[in-house]
């Protein structure tokens, strides 16, 4: 949460947010963390906390002296995460890239279920923190088959499904996570990690994912991009100008009840920090009152004409022509339909015997 205090995120609605353990093990270290008694009293922060298991840095070279090679082991990260002390903690596992295929992929999906095992062993507070599995296996269903009945026999609290979001196409994407949560328990929360588009999480919520992690909301607002239910609203964009109105009219967040696009877009033209604190604020609330009407949906029994409500405005009544990422242009997967809607979420949809609307 980058340029975000731990007081504006309580006002936001935050329940839980993600430390990056990786980083965290180099400064400040496990050591000044034990000393303060974790990373929750050391930040102020009175709420849930999730670490990832530091696997940017299975193998890396120490940027103290730019030669030592440290191997990151089951066991060093679960030091690490105990002396971080977050609720949940996630197991080491052999991640490797969606696009990789072959051999490589089966060998890392058992490396990580041997890893799980010494995650567990190693775990020094299984009272107090939770400890999560990542489901691997690529993009081979009949891997992650395999990989879920393993996980699940060593009954965690929760589950992941990891190794996504990596540039598999969307139609792969949401078949995968399908055939996940199909399997993994129904009374357990079940993680997709990587996953941040407003469609994204509609969708997957849909297929019975309940836990989400993305640094998409803060990262695109540092480019200037405003989250909003008819896409993304480019603010820097010169038609702004003259635009008196709030991002979002009915947003109550603390940007839309004080500034206008037209002031927004002025500071961001001017490169003023301040103008991305803003949007950052606006961003996590948009995704905080997305999710939150996702559950209130499910709990009064309305979630599909929520969900089709959802997509007829947000594919409809799109910002025209500035809201599309360009990185997704030339995914097949992306296919728009005749109905106007992406194709692969129809399928996903349909799959869970949601129609979208026309
Ligand atoms: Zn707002």
């Amino acid at each position: 949460m980058k340029g975000v205090t731990t007081e504006q995120l309580e006002e936001l609605d935050c329940h839980i947010i993600l430390g990056n353990t990786y980083h965290l093990a180099l400064q400040p270290g496990k050591d000044l963390l034990n000393q303060v008694g974790g990373l929750h009293k050391f930040m102020n922060w009175k709420r849930g906390m999730l670490t990832d298991s530091g696997e940017d840095g299975v193998k890396f070279i120490s940027p103290f002296d730019g030669v030592t090679e440290t191997l990151l082991t089951p066991e060093h990260s679960m030091e690490i995460q105990n002396a971080i002390g977050a609720d949940i903690m996630m197991q080491l596992d052999d991640v490797v890239s969606s696009l990789v295929t072959g051999p490589r992929v089966e060998e890392a999906m058992w490396r990580s279920i041997r890893w799980l095992d010494r995650c567990f062993k190693a775990h020094a507070k299984p009272k107090e923190q939770n400890l999560f599995p990542i489901i691997q296996g690529g993009l081979d269903l009949r891997l992650r088959k395999i990989c879920v009945e393993e996980m699940v026999k060593r009954d965690a609290n929760g589950y992941a499904i990891g190794g996504l979001s990596g540039g598999e196409s969307k139609d792969t994407f949401w078949r995968i996570v399908s055939a996940c949560t199909d399997l993994l328990p129904k009374d357990k929360p079940r993680y997709c990690m990587g996953v941040g588009y407003s469609e994204d999480l509609v969708v997957c919520s849909a297929l019975g994912v309940d836990m989400y992690d993305c640094v998409f909301p803060t990262r695109t607002a540092r480019f200037g991009s405003a989250l909003t239910r008819r896409g993304a609203m480019k603010l820097k964009n010169q038609i702004y100008e003259m635009d008196h109105l709030p991002i979002e009219e009915d947003c109550t967040c603390y940007t839309c009840k004080t500034h206008t696009r037209s002031y927004l877009s002025r500071l961001l033209r001017q490169k003023e920090t301040v103008g991305c604190h803003l949007i950052s604020i606006h961003n996590i609330a948009y995704q905080m009152r997305l999710m939150k009407d996702i559950r209130d949906s499910i709990e009064q029994d309305r979630f599909p004409a929520f969900v089709q409500q959802f997509m007829k405005k947000y594919y409809h009544e799109r910002i025209a022509s500035i809201s599309e990422d360009e990185e997704n242009q030339n995914d097949p997967g992306k296919a728009i339909g005749a109905d106007g809607y992406p194709v692969w979420i129809t399928n996903a949809l349909s799959s869970v015997g949601i129609t979208l609307l026309k």
